[in-house]
């Protein structure tokens, strides 16, 4: 078992053998499975990690080299992070910084807690709204809530990519609705 000690919080994109993004790993993993040629480096992070026997590029890509089959999820988990993330940290209403979640349709009025009806909302607008909807104010939606989509979501979550990742991830803007 290497040595490893990676630096907090990073991780390495992990692809198929044909190239089709997977998941992220911590690096120590993403070592482990070069070093038991499971997986080849296919990008470097940054530094050079050290074990009893060799040294290795931090990686920051890995391609396996056996294809696995993966059943995806079809869902993105609805979290308050994944929300903000989702809605870029603005308010669906004002377009202002987001720090609070809003349910569209009040769940005090049996709105459902869905990704089609939570927004991310800026206190005041979120306070202002009370129980009410946006048509009873005359507010409307800078776009329509739904649940995030494509392989970027799948893979990251609400995790922030590493640029690295970009020529595997689509990190296009989500289409406004
Ligand atoms: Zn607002």
């Amino acid at each position: 078992m290497p040595d490893i000690r990676p630096t907090a919080g990073s991780g390495a994109l992990v692809l198929n053998a044909t190239y089709e993004p997977l998941c992220v790993v911590s690096v120590r993993r993403a070592a482990i499975l070069v070093l038991s040629a499971k997986a080849v480096c296919v990008a470097d992070g940054d530094g050079i990690l050290h074990s009893a026997r060799s040294a290795l590029p931090v990686p920051s890509v890995v391609r396996l080299t056996r294809f696995v089959r993966v059943p995806y999820r079809t869902h993105v988990g609805l979290s308050r992070r994944a929300i903000f993330a989702r809605d870029g940290w603005r308010c669906a209403y004002c377009r202002g910084p987001a720090e609070t979640i809003d349910h569209v349709f009040p769940r005090s009025r049996g709105g459902r807690h869905a990704w089609e009806n939570v927004v991310a909302a800026c206190a005041r607008c979120n306070h202002t709204k009370g129980d009410k909807t946006p048509a009873e104010l005359g507010w409307r939606l800078h776009a329509l809530p739904a649940a995030p989509k494509g392989t970027a979501w799948r893979v990251l979550g609400h995790r922030a990519p590493d640029p690295r990742w970009a020529d595997w991830l689509d990190l296009r803007e989500p289409e406004a609705a």
